[in-house]
């Protein structure tokens, strides 16, 4: 479609809200007394500066919806800095509340010095993914959210889908479902995600809107998005997927939307048959958090960087 810079943006944003809508994110016992609060992922790159843009647009005067926008300083020289002050500026602007949190304070740790340690013999997104969903989870519990959203589009979205498929792992799709994926209780969809016990549910309003329309439209909207990659980014694997991807999109446009309306149905039935001999959860003897084994993974990763 041809549209001006206007049209394309409202849009977007009716897709985003489109989205929260069918996945009936805001509950109708949320009230102006109990309001839902919902905390956002905000790492200050463009996805996750679009999808604070649009919340607080479409939020912001609802009183049923409190808004925090929360972000993570990792420790990498030269990366981080800059995308925290886009965050920060964004912030600033909307005058919204913001939760700043480094796993220098948290750890003890910097990823630049995980990266040279590499206890485990890892990648850098290995350890980080494990740091980083500890602190979203723990902060997330800390500020009584409801539900932690995250910027992901349709291009991670689809990436991501692709990856479990080709694992072969229906368990981890079967999770994927109650933890991210699947409609709220309460919306018209024949399956509705379960309960993910001592996990704040998270969700994805982007994950409809391609890469390339959410850099547009924060470019077209003047967001203060930092577009820059980390230094430490390493997930061989997913980029391989991601060029395949694109190649197919390119010949076949419109195949990322199609293997997640796939995806989704698939997801579902997965999580229907899965549910009942789903895992209960320990706790992890050193921090309590929810873990399958005595230790968590984190308290694991920890460990092992303490020890070199
Ligand atoms: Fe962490 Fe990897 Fe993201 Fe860099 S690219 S911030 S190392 S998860």
């Amino acid at each position: 479609m041809h549209l001006c810079a206007d049209h394309f943006c409202l849009g977007v944003e009716k897709r985003v809200r489109r989205r929260i809508r069918e996945d009936n994110l805001l509950p109708d016992d949320a009230t102006p007394e109990n309001p839902e609060t919902w905390v956002i992922g905000l790492s200050g790159g463009k996805d996750s500066v679009v999808l604070t843009d649009i919340l607080y647009d479409t939020f912001d005067a609802d009183p049923r919806v409190e808004l925090v926008a929360l972000s993570i300083h990792e420790g990498i020289e030269g990366y981080r800095d800059k995308s925290l002050d886009a965050s920060k500026e964004l912030t600033a602007d909307l005058e919204m509340r913001h939760e700043v949190v480094s796993y220098a304070d948290e750890f003890d740790i910097r990823m630049d010095e995980v990266v040279e340690d590499d206890p485990e013999n890892m990648s850098a997104c290995a350890y980080c993914g494990v740091f980083r969903r500890d602190i979203l989870s723990r902060y997330a519990a800390e500020l009584h959210a409801d539900k932690l959203l995250t910027g992901h589009n349709l291009d991670d979205e689809a990436e991501t889908a692709l990856m479990n498929f080709l694992e072969g792992d229906i368990t981890k799709i079967s999770q994927q479902f109650d933890a991210s994926l699947g409609p709220f209780e309460g919306s018209e969809s024949r399956v509705t995600r379960g309960d993910s016990e001592g996990f704040i549910p998270r969700a994805k309003p982007l994950r409809d809107i391609p890469e390339k329309e959410v850099a547009l439209y924060a470019h077209l909207r003047d967001l203060p998005a930092h577009i820059t990659e980390c230094p430490h980014a390493d997930e061989a694997y997913r980029g391989e997927i991601q060029r395949l991807l694109y190649d197919l999109e390119e010949r076949h446009p419109g195949t990322r939307h199609s293997i997640m309306a796939g995806y989704e149905e698939l997801a579902a039935l997965a999580a229907t048959e899965h549910r009942s001999e789903s895992t209960s959860f320990d706790e992890c003897e050193q921090c309590g958090s929810p873990t399958s084994g005595s230790l968590c993974r984190k308290c694991g990763l920890l460990d092992a960087l303490e020890a070199v």
